[in-house]
């Protein structure tokens, strides 16, 4: 057994004899084992099991991120200045203004080559993001932008797996995105279209792997959204 396996091991026989069902089990970035439990109070139940750190494992709760939001095809000469001082008019009288100015702010602006416009993120308060979401809409200028809420979901961009990034990645060179195998890039690919994140989980696979609707893509979503503070 690799030490990872011992690890995964030690997880689910802990997890029995507490009692607490798993859901999944997956590798991290740094080397250790995640595991998903049906709420957050089982976690902490195996969290506090001392039998983790006789086994030389040393446990850690999911750490949290705050909410995020983006606000789409905003115009590149609008400054961040500006921008952010109508966004605050957007929601005068339900924020105070100098919670506002502390805790939220650009996190990135991103706009295509030769495009006038492009994507904010940003990175918000609960409040702000439920009231700005609820609408749908930020007003600037007389001009209406579209806005949702952000989850980030990182994904490989060799193997396409969710989880880890490409310098963690077992495989050597990148894989074809249309069928999973290697060897050959998508363009040239002549076989069927697989997901390879349901084929490796044994599940229906006979869709695009960056499906929206892929049920892996659907859990990466949900754990990520599980992991946003939303006091
Ligand atoms: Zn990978
Ligand atoms: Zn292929
Ligand atoms: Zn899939």
């Amino acid at each position: 057994m690799t030490s990872e396996q011992v690890k995964e091991k030690v997880m689910r026989d802990v997890s029995k004899s507490l009692n607490v069902r798993v859901k999944a089990v997956r590798k991290t970035r740094s080397g250790g084992v995640a595991i998903e439990t049906v709420s957050e109070s089982k976690l902490k139940r195996l969290a506090e099991c001392a039998k983790f750190g006789d086994a030389g494992l040393k446990v850690e709760m999911p750490q949290k991120i705050g909410p995020k939001v983006i606000v789409y095809d905003v115009p590149n000469e609008l400054t961040n200045d500006d921008f952010m001082k109508e966004m605050y008019e957007n929601l005068k009288g339900r924020v105070k203004e100098d919670e506002f100015k502390e805790r939220v702010r650009i996190v990135s602006r991103n706009s295509k080559k030769d495009a006038t416009c492009g994507n904010v993120i940003m990175k918000v308060m609960s409040k702000v993001k439920r009231n700005v979401c609820e609408e749908g809409r930020l007003y600037v200028n007389w001009k209406a932008f579209k806005v949702k809420e952000f989850v980030n979901v990182m994904r490989c961009h060799t193997c396409f797996a969710y989880g880890h990034m490409m310098r963690e990645c077992g495989e050597k060179e990148r894989l074809c995105q249309k069928c999973g195998q290697n060897g050959h890039i998508m363009k040239d690919c002549k076989r069927e279209c697989v997901c390879r994140n349901c084929k490796l989980r044994g599940s229906k696979c006979d869709h695009s792997v960056l499906s929206e609707e892929c049920p892996e893509y659907i859990r990466a979503l949900a754990r990520e959204r599980a992991r946003v503070n939303d006091e």
